[in-house]
This record gives C-alpha cells, sequence and structure tokens, in this order.
C-alpha cells in the first residue's frame, strides 16, 4: 500500500444483534479524495468513525499511511476531522479555535500564530480571525472547521457531510473551493456523502454502500456509465427502467426489443435501466425506434423534460437539450429511441411480474 493511502479490510460494525457494516474493504489512494456514496442508513458514518477510532470494529482492519490503526486510539492515528454537526467552540474566536489543535500538543506561542495565519489565507477567511462562530455564515464556520481539522497536519482527512446542513448555492461554492484546497494540499481525504452530484463532482474514486456493504468501488465514470448492480444504476445519476422479459439475449417489452441481456437465461425476467439522455427522441424514425406518446414536457430553461408512455404502457423521461428539442405536444407521438441500456435481473422477488408478463 503507498504510504499516505487509507486501507479498510473486511471491516464490521455489529451494534447488538444489527449487522451496520458487514466485510467492508477498500483502498482510498494516497493523495486522491474518495468519497464513501450511499442512502441514509447505509453504514458510511459507521465505516467513517471506525476509520477516525470513534468506534471499535467488531470485526476487520485498518491501516492509515502505511499504518496498522484498527485499535490505536484517535489521538495517535493523526487524522483531520470534518463533521456536519462537529460544531466550533463557541467562545473562542475563529482563530483560537483553528489554533486549538495546535494549543493542546503544546505548540510554541509563535509557531501556532504562524500556522493559523497560514490557514485563514488558504481558507480566505483572514479578515475574520477575531470574530466568534456565531458571527460567521453556515459556509464560513465550515470553513473554519476545515482549518481547524488542517492545523495538526493530519496525515489524512476525514469529511461527514461537511456540506450537509448548507443550502444548495452554498454547498455548490464550497464544493469548488474544496477541490482547490486540495489540489493545493493533496491530503488523501474520505467524504461521506449521501450527494451523488458532490460525489461525482469531488471524487476520483466512489465507493457505493447499501445496507452496510459496498455496492461497488471505482472511478466516477465506472461508477456512472458501468454500474455493477440495478442499485447503483438507480442510485447513481437518474435512471428509467423498462421492464420485461429475456428472449434471445434481448429484453423484449410489448413488441419492443432492446440489446443487452445476453447474460440472462432466456425467458428470465429483466429490468433495463436507461439514463434519460440516452432516451433520444425525433420525429422521424430512426433504426429501432419505437413510438411513444407525449404525456407532459417540464422546461427547465436549458433541458426539457418530456415523459412518454411507450406502446406498452410503460413510460420513460427523455431529458433534452431545449437547442435539440424537436417539435412535441402533449398527446402527440415522437419516435424514441432507447440507447446504452444497462440490463440486470431484477433485485427481490420477481416471479409476479415474470409471469404476469409471460400471460400478456
Ligand atoms: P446517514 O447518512 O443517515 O448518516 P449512514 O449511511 O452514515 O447514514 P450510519 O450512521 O453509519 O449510516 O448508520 C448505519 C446503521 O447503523 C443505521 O441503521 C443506524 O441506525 C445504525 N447505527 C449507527 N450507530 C449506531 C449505534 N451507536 N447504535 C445502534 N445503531 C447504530
Amino acid at each position: 500500500m503507498s504510504n499516505g493511502a487509507i486501507e479498510v479490510r473486511d471491516l464490521t460494525k455489529q451494534f447488538g444483534d444489527f449487522t451496520a457494516v458487514k466485510d467492508v474493504s477498500f483502498v482510498a489512494p494516497e493523495g486522491a479524495i474518495t468519497a464513501i456514496l450511499g442512502p441514509s442508513g447505509s453504514g458510511k458514518s459507521t465505516v467513517l468513525r471506525m476509520i477516525a477510532g470513534l468506534e471499535r470494529p467488531s470485526a476487520g482492519r485498518i491501516w492509515i499511511a502505511g499504518e496498522e490503526s484498527t485499535y490505536s486510539s484517535t489521538q495517535e492515528r493523526r487524522v483531520g476531522m470534518v463533521f456536519q454537526h462537529y460544531a466550533l467552540f463557541r467562545h473562542m474566536t475563529v482563530a483560537q479555535n483553528v489554533a486549538f489543535g495546535l494549543a493542546v500538543r503544546k505548540e510554541s506561542k509563535a509557531k501556532q500564530r504562524a500556522r493559523v495565519d497560514d490557514l485563514l489565507h488558504l481558507v480566505q477567511l483572514t479578515p475574520f480571525a477575531t470574530r466568534y462562530p456565531d458571527q460567521l455564515s453556515g459556509g464560513q464556520r465550515q470553513r473554519v472547521a476545515l482549518a481547524r481539522a488542517l492545523a495538526p497536519a493530519p496525515k489524512v482527512l476525514l469529511l461527514d457531510e461537511p456540506f450537509g446542513a448548507l443550502d444548495a448555492r452554498v454547498r455548490h461554492d464550497l464544493r469548488r473551493w474544496l477541490d482547490e484546497i486540495h489540489r493545493e494540499l493533496g491530503i488523501t481525504s474520505l467524504l461521506v456523502t449521501h450527494d451523488q452530484e458532490e460525489a461525482l463532482e469531488l471524487a476520483h474514486q466512489v465507493i457505493v454502500m447499501h445496507e452496510g456493504r459496498v455496492e461497488q468501488a471505482g472511478s466516477t465514470q465506472a461508477i456512472y456509465n458501468e454500474p455493477a448492480t440495478p442499485f447503483v444504476a438507480s442510485f447513481v445519476g437518474a435512471a428509467n427502467v423498462i421492464r420485461g422479459l429475456v428472449i434471445q439475449g434481448r429484453v423484449q417489452f410489448g413488441e419492443q426489443q432492446l440489446e443487452g441481456a445476453m447474460h440472462l437465461s432466456e425467458g428470465a425476467a429483466a429490468h433495463a435501466y436507461i439514463r434519460p439522455h440516452d432516451v433520444l427522441i425525433s420525429s422521424t424514425n430512426g433504426a429501432g425506434g419505437v413510438a411513444g406518446t407525449v404525456e407532459r414536457i417540464n422546461d427547465l430553461g436549458w433541458i426539457s423534460k418530456v415523459h412518454l408512455t411507450l406502446p406498452d404502457g410503460q413510460e420513460v423521461t427523455a431529458h433534452v437539450p431545449n437547442d435539440r428539442l424537436v417539435e412535441v405536444d402533449v398527446g402527440g407521438s415522437v419516435w424514441v429511441d432507447l440507447r446504452n441500456a444497462k440490463v440486470f435481473a431484477p433485485e427481490g422477488p420477481q416471479n409476479a411480474l415474470s409471469d404476469e408478463l409471460a400471460i400478456a
């Protein structure tokens, strides 16, 4: 393992009878931002808390920057942490908050001052040094929290929904800002988020968690373009789901067929996941087009969401840039081309669906 990386192997956490994290293994590479992405309750924070030393694993091992840290104390691990609810000290100024970790380590006053100056400059809060947390906006507070986490020169940075409590605009600005800071410092960072846009925009690697397990780990492109499971296909990025049956390696739905089911057995139920931008609509029929009826159009200014019904009654949504939108009228017909379908066997009991379609 390279020296600044974080590695966890077969990490498991039980709370009584409940397994919150099960056999989680990954490497967060040195110098990169790795995002742990998943819905609420999927075990993301528990993984991060075990890496931080705030929670003891029930099983498995943890290495931080080449050292096994499974049972070492939080102090020994030298991790910097920024949590959504990891409040600043209200009775301390911004500068005192940032200096806190250095004061605990009994660094000289001169050293503390120099480091605080550097960090406040880095997070662009130099003019706010003597303010108290109450006198800052939410976004500014999280920037102070980051400066405080970085002050003792941690080996790695752990961020748990750091912008979770902020409004969309501020989140967006802070994301760009965190990206810039990370480029400057190059510190190995692990970011927990339930926001797929945040993960895709910031991270070099994404680990998708679901019900305490890792569903898929990979680059943002791999997660988005080559989802390994139906869960990843629907959780990361929007997706239409078309239900059908496997006939000769294709998904048959009504009179129509989609490629991509060679890996499933003949006659089995299949779900095809198609991104809304892979639903192309046109006024003339290209090869393989399906007739669709326009049910509703939402114009978002630069794209339109066109809601369509296919001949067998299933619904799909197309996202079409407005400069490429053909004449469409609600109630009218268009040709629909479904591209890049990712086909999976349905999760959970699907026999009922399969029977229903077989009868139809
Ligand atoms: P969120 O985004 O909502 O924070 P998460 O993916 O971070 O979710 P965790 O906080 O890791 O999820 O929690 C995973 C599961 O473990 C949840 O079902 C939670 O209720 C449970 N859990 C977490 N901490 C404890 C605890 N101390 N005792 C019992 N159960 C816990």
